[in-house]
């Protein structure tokens, strides 16, 4: 279930800045303590077909690093048209999450975050082949350097979660 938190209350909050960060290049902090449950930002971007976004990665006309996974026909690519939220790090221990209202994503506060704490998510990145990839090989091509302790090596979803929960948003289709 989504937080309980309503969309409205937060909707036009300043809660964020972004800047250089010791995950990996450009990331998003906390200006201000962000409760949990709190609707921080949407995740804007243009809206692609899937099959367009993967037909012009493979051209190497579109890289795929911002984009969000939304439902199974549409990405969201947040290298055009996007915001802020393009710039939030993975973590394999996260303290915000991606739930989707009226077909819009949001990056929600799953737990309270202090003022100057780096936020993110877990991507969870899925193969956008039917081809599975080796743990090995996910931690080859997509290294996850978060360092926390719960630390899975790879941005790619643990191979048990490949299928998103009911109720959890869907997770991002591959990143380079
Ligand atoms: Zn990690």
């Amino acid at each position: 279930m989504p937080p309980a938190a309503s969309p409205s209350a937060a909707q036009d909050r300043d809660f964020i800045q972004v800047r250089a960060s010791a995950i990996h290049g450009t990331g998003v902090f906390a200006k201000r303590p962000i409760p949990k449950g709190t609707r921080v930002i949407e995740y804007a971007g243009r809206r692609i077909p899937k099959p367009d976004l993967l037909a012009a990665a493979e051209r190497g006309e579109r890289p795929l690093t911002y984009v969000l996974n939304l439902d199974a026909d549409t990405a969201i690519d947040g290298a055009e048209q996007g915001n802020d939220a393009r710039y939030i790090n993975h973590s394999c221990a996260p303290n915000c999450e991606v739930y989707i209202f009226d077909g819009i994503p949001y990056i929600y506060a799953m737990q309270d975050i202090p003022a100057g704490a780096e936020l993110s998510f877990d991507y969870q990145l899925q193969s956008a082949s039917a081809q599975r990839i080796s743990a090995a090989l996910s931690r080859a091509l997509f290294p996850c350097h978060c360092g926390s302790p719960q630390c899975r090596g790879t941005l790619a979803a643990a191979p048990r979660r490949r299928t998103p929960r009911k109720g959890r948003p869907p997770a991002p289709v591959l990143s380079s």
